[in-house]
């Protein structure tokens, strides 16, 4: 399970963090109980299955294959109208999907004859590590691909299975960028010393993200979050993770991609940029490394 680890021990050695505000929701995990839920891709609505809601009845109206954060926000609508949603695959070929099919029938739902619930899960995160083209970080000597770095590649939202791609590239890149250095500029590299950090509260963490650093955003639920993991934040990677998230998610007063505020609903033209941050931003505390 992801905990952004990877970035935050890198803003504990100061390295700059990108487009870290910006994350992608998945419409449609299995919400089955299990933890992470299993995700049921999109191509099953690409075969024909329809959202539905408590009802049994359709409410995307055809728009079921929109982007995932409008997908995303709708499906999240519903639950906060006190719904449940499923995704009706009952007419889609069952052989075309054994393994999805395979994990609804292992937790209860035969979807030949039972929709599917589903509820939005986070799903990738577009920020990361800030790099160059080399996968380099601005601290030198440390280079970061795949997920944790933030390349700009995928903008304020990925489109599907660029992820996999991007990791496989810049990965190869950082390693012959590695692998071309002279070894004495390797060997002046300094070795970080990181403190042990805790992962007792990760399901509190949980909570204040999904309660404030969501789907739906505003300045009063952000300023909340950040609130509640500024003390968190000295011991916790997740909880600094979260804090440096919250307050780049409140610097966009706008909505864009994988940002939804809901004080600030429209896309403004002039925050079309990146925004950067950095460990040494963080007001009114000491994060030790
Ligand atoms: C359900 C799901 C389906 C997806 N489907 C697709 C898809 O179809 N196509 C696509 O392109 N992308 C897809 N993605 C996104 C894609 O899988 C990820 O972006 C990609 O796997 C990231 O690869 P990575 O190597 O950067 O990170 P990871 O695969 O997360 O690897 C990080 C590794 O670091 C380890 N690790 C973590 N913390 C520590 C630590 N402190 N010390 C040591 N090791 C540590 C982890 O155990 C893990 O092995 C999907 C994501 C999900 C969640």
């Amino acid at each position: 399970t992801a905990t952004g680890a990877g970035l935050a021990l890198a803003a504990r050695a100061g390295a700059d963090l990108r487009d870290i505000e910006f994350m992608q929701f998945h419409p449609t995990a299995f919400a089955c109980g299990l933890d992470p839920m299993p995700l049921i891709s999109e191509a099953l609505r690409g075969e024909g299955a329809v959202f539905v809601d408590s009802s049994g009845n359709p409410f995307m109206n055809g728009g079921d294959l929109a982007a995932r954060d409008i997908v995303a926000r709708a499906v999240a609508a519903k639950y906060a109208a006190g719904e449940q949603v499923f995704l009706d695959a009952r007419h889609v070929a069952a052989d075309k999907f054994p393994s999805i099919f395979a994990v609804c029938r292992d937790n209860g739902i035969d979807p030949v004859t039972q929709p599917i619930p589903v509820r939005p899960a986070a799903h990738y995160h577009m920020g990361g590590i800030a790099v160059d083209a080399h996968s380099e970080s601005s601290v030198h000597g440390l280079f970061a691909c795949g997920e944790a770095a933030a390349t700009g590649l995928h903008g304020a939202n990925r489109l599907a299975s660029n992820s996999l791609l991007e990791a496989m590239v810049t990965g190869r890149d950082a390693a012959a960028a590695i692998a071309s250095r002279h070894p004495r500029l390797l060997a002046d590299t300094p070795v970080l010393t990181l403190q042990r950090q805790t992962t007792d509260n990760l399901p509190e963490i949980r909570n204040i993200c999904s309660e404030n650093l969501g789907i739906l955003r505003s300045a009063e639920g952000l300023s909340r979050a950040i609130a509640r993991l500024t003390p968190l934040a000295q011991t916790s990677n997740a909880a600094l993770l979260a804090l440096l998230m919250a307050q780049a998610a409140l610097r966009r007063t706008e909505s864009r991609g994988g940002q939804f505020r809901t004080d600030y609903p429209l896309t403004n033209p002039a925050l079309a940029h990146a925004l950067t941050t950095n460990i040494r931003d963080l007001p009114a505390m000491k994060i030790a490394a």
